[in-house]
């Protein structure tokens, strides 16, 4: 129904497409699939219907949301206030948040919750009146709603079974969003300055065919999600290649925080490499679950009178410490004093990953290491979620919202993207009956492109970024490391620019282009940023 092949033509054997919608969604996590339902249910009460398309480069399903363990955070009980919650988030960011938007977070999450439940997602409960509340690192009181350690994958579930039931989304699964389209794309130069740019829709690759369509839209939402992959070592699946803000950033968006990438510390340590890194859920330590460094010490209360609850950054940062001096490739997490059966009831994914491995919980520890986890930062964007950008919105982890300020709390993250779909949605019905569609936008530019040859080069120069990356812009940092990461950088955009300039089209060499652009936002607002604070830390700042 909202299908709108307006006509195609075929260049050099690549077929271009161009459709419309009112409203285009790129991803399908919990951000953009949210976004969807809100719209299309409001679609339905109104006498002009919002035609949706929403488009993600694998299936619905692939998303960081997927792999959410521990749980979404709400105030739900009378022991706890939005006063805590709202402190826990301020003191978690080093009280570089946003505090107006950390209030409207932690005030509409009961809300937001009541959505979730409306769609179907479960949570688990200590009996039919009371959720079963989880306490995680850096928060004063138990309220993390969960579903055993499986939360994300439940919320996806959820919501993508009312997604594909809704007749008035349209879905295209395998569509890689390539760029957004501006100003820019008419011949007019803009910059970060210019007030009045706007998005009108993007091109998309059909990785399945090769065709490349231009979708022309009126509001479009970037639902992209993290960008992990830039790191060797992440929790975050191979689709977390901050495409979205990479698009944004050269479709002159304001982009800021890139520093702050928080690094979850305890990923499961597995002698083979794995990607994406198993996560060991922080409620593992909100059940009692003890770090302890190669000579049997619970080392963290030298680093933090919390222990091994101390806020994440602080954690990430004792246990590289601890992983330096002692030339080990992990700590350990020490669950063995727990009770097994309860253990296996709330972790049965985590206990599967360790008899897996040979690990029995009752007897042995579970090595973990940090590994690159949650951008705090990301495209800069207003209460409504609105980008720098007219037109363009963004939500979740692919957006900057001022609530994580240097460090995002727990649990925090699914819940700011439920807001943040919800104000923008609020947003976008106000404004859709304002906006026209432009039905001139210029196709793709396909001129000499030859065939891709170089996939091999592709993947090499990926790596090269993982290394640089991993090795000079990890969890602590001096300027000698981040001036290498730099420079190494500046060669592989050259090599890059070329080899994209003289092969055809493809998501893996979209993905290298992506990739090295928020590398290379990362290294800046790194060196830009001149004190030691939340995620980011230099030692060349220890005593400024
Ligand atoms: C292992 C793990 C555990 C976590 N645990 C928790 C937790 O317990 N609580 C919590 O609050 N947070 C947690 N997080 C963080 C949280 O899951 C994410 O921040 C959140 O799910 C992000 O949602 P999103 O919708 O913004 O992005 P995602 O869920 O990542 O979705 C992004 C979507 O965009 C699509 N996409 C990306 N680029 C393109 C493109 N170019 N074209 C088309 N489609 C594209 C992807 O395919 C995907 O569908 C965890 C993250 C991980 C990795």
């Amino acid at each position: 129904m909202c299908k709108t092949i307006v006509f195609s033509l075929t260049f050099d054997n690549i077929l271009l497409f161009m459709k419309q919608t009112d409203v285009l969604i790129i991803g399908s996590g919990i951000a953009g699939l949210s976004y969807a339902l809100k719209l299309a249910e409001h679609s339905d009460k109104t006498d002009v219907p919002i035609k949706i398309t929403l488009l993600t480069k694998k299936e619905l399903k692939v998303s960081n949301t997927s792999y959410a363990q521990g749980g979404i955070a709400s105030v739900t009980n009378r022991i706890d206030n939005f006063e805590k919650h709202i402190e826990d988030t301020l003191n978690a960011g080093a009280y570089l948040n946003n505090r107006s938007v950390v209030e409207m977070v932690v005030k509409q999450a009961p809300e937001r919750i009541k959505d979730l439940l409306h769609w179907g997602t479960r949570f688990d409960k200590k009996n039919p009146k009371e959720f079963d509340l989880a306490k995680e690192g850096g928060h004063s009181e138990a309220r993390i709603l969960h579903y055993k350690d499986l939360t994300g994958a439940e919320i996806e579930r959820a919501l993508t079974e009312q997604v594909k039931a809704h007749p008035n989304i349209e879905i295209l699964e395998y569509h890689f969003a390539l760029d957004l389209i501006t100003e820019h794309h008419f011949g007019k130069k803009i910059t970060r300055e210019t007030p009045d740019k706007h998005c009108y829709g993007i091109y998309a690759l059909n990785t399945q065919n090769g065709e490349i369509i231009t979708i022309a839209s009126k509001i479009t939402l970037l639902a992209t999600g993290g960008i992990g992959q830039v790191y060797e070592t992440t929790t975050n699946p191979e689709i977390a290649t901050g495409d979205g803000i990479a698009m944004a950033y050269r479709a002159k968006a304001i982009i800021k925080d890139m520093e702050f990438v928080q690094f979850h510390p305890t990923a499961f340590y597995s002698p083979k490499k794995e990607n994406p890194a198993f996560l060991v859920s922080e409620a593992v330590r909100g059940f009692g679950g003890i770090l302890r460094n190669h000579s049997g010490e619970d080392f963290m209360f030298r680093y933090d009178k919390r222990g091994s609850l101390a806020p994440r950054d602080i954690v990430a940062r004792a246990i590289d410490n601890e992983m330096k001096k002692s030339g080990k490739k992990h700590v350990w997490l020490d669950v063995t004093h727990t009770n097994l059966e309860k253990f296996k009831a709330h972790f049965p994914t985590i206990y599967e990953k360790c008899i897996e491995n040979g690990i029995d919980i009752g007897k042995d520890n579970i090595p973990v290491r940090p590994a690159a986890h949650y951008l705090c930062g990301g495209i800069s964007v207003d209460k409504n979620g609105e980008t720098t950008i007219k037109h363009l919105l963004a939500s979740g982890e692919t957006a900057c919202t001022g609530l994580h300020g240097a460090n995002r709390l727990a649990s925090n993250s699914l819940l700011e993207a439920l807001v943040f779909s919800h104000q923008a949605y609020l947003k976008s019905v106000t404004e859709l009956p304002k906006i026209s569609l432009r039905n001139d936008l210029p196709h793709w530019n396909v001129e000499g492109t030859k065939d891709a040859e170089e996939n091999v080069l592709i993947e090499e120069t990926k790596n090269e970024i993982q290394s640089i990356m991993s090795n000079y812009v990890g969890i602590v940092r001096t300027n000698e490391r981040l001036n290498r990461a730099a420079n190494r950088l500046k060669l592989i955009y050259e090599e890059s620019e070329a080899l994209y300039k003289r092969s055809k089209i493809s998501q893996s060499l979209i993905e290298l282009r992506n990739m090295r652009s928020v590398a290379y936002l990362i290294i800046k607002q790194a060196q830009q940023r001149k004190e030691n604070i939340g995620l980011h830390y230099n030692k060349d700042l220890e005593n400024q």
